[in-house]
This record gives structure tokens, C-alpha cells and sequence, in this order.
């Protein structure tokens, strides 16, 4: 059993979970799990996933808008938002991005990289780190973190899926880089090579639960214990034991999130 995997992407507050949560955690607990971030994507789920954080010390929160739920961003939602960032379980901002496979729609467009860079900011004022979702978006996502010199605020490009040169710019703005289930697919060989060239001190690992259950899962849902799986394949991918593996990601954790800067101390 590998020690201290570092689940860095996950929403077990899901009400996909509400029937076996603890169950869930449990798993995780003897797959070496011993921290999960759940991300909220609204407002009303980052709540859920405090929450959760309340009653669990493996687990902490993050929160955020996801650019799928961008419409519901306004006026007021900084405010609201900054609320939730005061409460002490909430370590990253997330998750937070652009998604162009969705909804192509300008105007919906608009809107997402309206509450990005809003939120953003707002991470910049915390000095939070930022959880960034770019499914079909990674160009878009770091034209703007570029632009925004983005690189005080830090954080992840979750379930990255770009290419070489994409991972380079993201290691330039010192950023890191998500490595979830969809690295673990037959068809993943360029990212597995990306992953490689981007090298272990720059990569955290993730399930993105309930979605993306890597390969031998495929097609259940996920769930943390899995990030154990997308471990052992990313060892065998970059030719080091689970092992190193599992010290290295969760040291790059507690660095993309600056948890030690903020005084957050893990079990
Ligand atoms: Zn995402
Ligand atoms: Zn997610």
C-alpha cells in the first residue's frame, strides 16, 4: 500500500456519494488516501463541500464557480464568494476555468472568462491557490493566466490534457499539472509523453470523482481510492516505483496550494 496519496481533485460531496460516503472514504483510507480536496463548481456545492470539510479531517474544500455553471455568476457572487473563502477548511479557490466543449455559444463564452478572471482576482486577494478546469480550453485558460501574470497566484491546471508546448507554459508561470484518470486511457500515449517530458516535480494527482474513472475502473464511478490506480500508472509512465510517486505528488500538493504559507497542516 503506497502512504500519503493526496487526492487533489475530487467532489465526494456529490450526491453520487450520498449513499456510501463514509464507505467511500473508508476505501480511500486503506488504498493510502490521506487527504482529499473536494472542489464546489456553484456556490451552493462549494457550501456542500465545506461542509463535508467540517466533518472529516482527510477531507478540505475548495471553492468556486466552474465555467459550466458560469451563468449563474453576477454582481453579487464575488461578495458571496469571499464569504466562503473566510471559512478555515477552505485551502483553494476551485474549481474555476474555461470549458469550450460544452457550450460554444459567444455569449456563454463571455460569460465564463467573465467569472475566470473575476475569481481570479479574488484568489490573488486571499493569496488562495486556484484549482483550473480546462477541458477543450488549455491555449484559452493560459492566454489568460498569461496575461493576468497569473503566476503569483498559483495552483493546478486540472485533468490536464494539453500538449508539450502547453505544459511548458504552464510549468512557466509555475503552475502544475493534474494528472488524472484520463492519463491512465490506451489512447492517452501523447499526454503520458507530455506528463514524462513535464517531469514528477511538477505533477499532482487526482480522480476528479465521481468522473473520469481511470482505465481498470472505467465506465464505474470514480471515487478517491481509485487516485491509487492513476499512481500505479503514472510510476509505471514515468519508470519510478508507486512509492516515489506518492511523496513526490504530495509534496508538489502541499506546494501548488501553499498549504504551509497558510499554516495548514495535514494528518
Ligand atoms: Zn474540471
Ligand atoms: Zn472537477
Amino acid at each position: 500500500m503506497p502512504a500519503m496519496l493526496f487526492d487533489s481533485h475530487s467532489h465526494l460531496h456529490d450526491k453520487k456519494f450520498n449513499h456510501d460516503r463514509a464507505a467511500a472514504m473508508e476505501r480511500a483510507k486503506a488504498a493510502g488516501v490521506c487527504a482529499i480536496l473536494a472542489l464546489g463548481d456553484t456556490l451552493g456545492r462549494s457550501r456542500d463541500a465545506i461542509t463535508l470539510a467540517e466533518h472529516s479531517d482527510m477531507v478540505f474544500a475548495a471553492a468556486g464557480v466552474h465555467p459550466c455553471e458560469a451563468h449563474e455568476w453576477n454582481d453579487e457572487s464575488g461578495a458571496a464568494l469571499r464569504l466562503l473563502l473566510d471559512h478555515p477548511r477552505v485551502i483553494v479557490l476551485g474549481e474555476i476555468g474555461l470549458d469550450f466543449y460544452w457550450d460554444k455559444k459567444e455569449a456563454a463564452l463571455k460569460q465564463q472568462h467573465r467569472a475566470f478572471r473575476e475569481q481570479l482576482e479574488i484568489a490573488r486577494e486571499r493569496r488562495l491557490a486556484v484549482s483550473i478546469h480546462c477541458r477543450e480550453s488549455t491555449s484559452a485558460v493560459l492566454d489568460v493566466l498569461e496575461e493576468m501574470h497569473a503566476g503569483d497566484i498559483g495552483g493546478v491546471l486540472h485533468c490536464f490534457s494539453g500538449n508539450d508546448d502547453e505544459a511548458r507554459r504552464t510549468l512557466r508561470l509555475g503552475f502544475h499539472i493534474g494528472v488524472g484518470g484520463t492519463s491512465t486511457y490506451p489512447k492517452s500515449q501523447a499526454l503520458r509523453d507530455t506528463i514524462r517530458k513535464a517531469g514528477l516535480d511538477n505533477l499532482l494527482i487526482e480522480t476528479d470523482a465521481p468522473y473520469l474513472a481511470p482505465q481498470v475502473h472505467r465506465g464505474k464511478r470514480n471515487e478517491p481510492a481509485f487516485v491509487a490506480d492513476t499512481a500505479s500508472a503514472l510510476a509505471a509512465t514515468l519508470g519510478v516505483t508507486v512509492g516515489e510517486v506518492a511523496e513526490k505528488t504530495w509534496g508538489n500538493t502541499l506546494k501548488a496550494f501553499r498549504l504551509a504559507e497558510r499554516g495548514v497542516s495535514i494528518p
